[in-house]
């Protein structure tokens, strides 16, 4: 159990009864109404849904009127919310409602999660506010005041942190755990606000707040967007003499594997053709080539799909460096992306 995240319960509680904002959704707390507003609220902003609301319910009062709906008339009602596949969604769960449940709402957790559109931050939501279902609902509000409070530096878009946090939170839950989880959501969307601009001053947890303790609100969460990788292909040569000298050269002194040595390499892959008209520029008259590997090598945000030749020739250029296998094995930092090459020759 969490000592220190416990604490932090029985003062939200609090002040969420004495704070609570007067939202339309919250005049009555049925599935149904709690369900369309979750929705609604994904990705648009309270003051947008608000008015969207108001004139959803009052169009499409309950499942059965929701489940009926033209099309054309449902998108006319979420104009300017944006996501339509949301209002799509809503109409598909409403009418497995309907046809599978007898028109009552499923009251579980796990069921609710079955229904389209629903995630485990609705289903949680809706569980634990109409059902009082000891559940968790976790969103990015949630995750941004749980990191600071624990003072986490862990990247919040990772699901391993998500899973953490609902494990820690779970622990804590108090018997009225939709309360509290509204009371989080309510702290984050009011207070513990995102992009370094919390108002801590008037946070009723922040005593019990790392974050805030060490001056890190603007560094916590910490939200690192997992990087597009980038590939590249390349050919690399072991220009091997008859003496048995191999070619290497210096990687330039900036960017990956900097200072290091590599075997000469170029873009792309090359047919064995290609291959001998480069050396040729080179003069350096491949004997032969033949084809040793192909591998691929990870960084931390580019592959290298590698393939490697071994290539006989009869001169040295001045372009390389030409050396022997015990000075490559003892002089050169050869990158281990090249290695792989190196030990099916030496
Ligand atoms: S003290 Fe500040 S950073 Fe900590 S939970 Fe409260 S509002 Fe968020």
């Amino acid at each position: 159990m969490s000592e220190h995240l416990q604490n932090i319960t029985e003062p939200l509680l609090q002040w969420f009864k004495e704070n609570k904002r007067d939202l339309p959704w919250r005049k009555t707390q049925t599935p149904y109404h709690v369900w369309i507003s979750e929705i609604m609220l994904q990705q648009t902003r309270i003051e947008a849904v608000k008015s969207h609301y108001v004139n959803f319910m009052k169009e499409l009062p309950d499942l059965k009127s929701l489940s009926l709906v033209p099309e054309d008339k449902l998108l006319k009602l979420w104009e300017g919310l944006g996501y339509y596949s949301r209002a799509k969604n809503l109409k598909k769960a409403a009418v497995i409602i309907m046809q599978e449940y007898n028109g009552e709402f499923p009251t579980s957790y796990e069921q609710l999660l079955k229904l389209p559109g629903v995630g485990e931050y609705t289903a949680g939501a809706i569980a634990s506010i109409c059902f009082n279902e000891k559940v968790t609902a976790i969103d990015g509000n949630v995750l941004r005041i749980i990191s600071r409070v624990l003072g986490s530096k862990k990247n919040v878009l990772l699901p391993e942190t998500k899973k953490e946090v609902d494990k820690k939170l779970e622990e804590i839950l108090p018997k009225q755990s939709g309360f509290f989880n509204e009371a989080l959501m309510e702290l984050g969307e009011t207070i513990c606000l995102p992009n370094g601009t919390p108002e801590c001053e008037k946070c009723p947890i922040q005593g019990d707040c790392i974050a805030y303790r060490d001056h890190l609100t603007s560094e916590i969460p910490v939200r690192i967007k997992k990087l597009k990788r980038k590939k590249e292909e390349k050919t690399v040569l072991l220009l091997v003499t008859e003496d048995n000298k191999i070619a290497i050269e210096k990687r330039t002194e900036k960017g990956l594997l900097s200072g290091m040595y590599q075997f000469p390499n170029w873009d792309g892959f090359y047919s064995d053709e290609s291959i001998k008209s480069i050396i040729n520029e080179y003069s350096l008259a491949p004997v032969e080539v033949s084809f040793l590997k192909e591998t691929k090598h990870v960084f931390t945000h580019i592959d290298w799909y590698m393939k490697g030749y071994l290539v006989t020739v009869k001169q040295k250029s001045d372009r390389f460096l030409w050396v022997s296998h015990k000075e490559l094995l003892e002089k050169y930092a050869l990158p281990t992306a090249f290695q792989i090459f190196a030990k099916m020759i030496l």
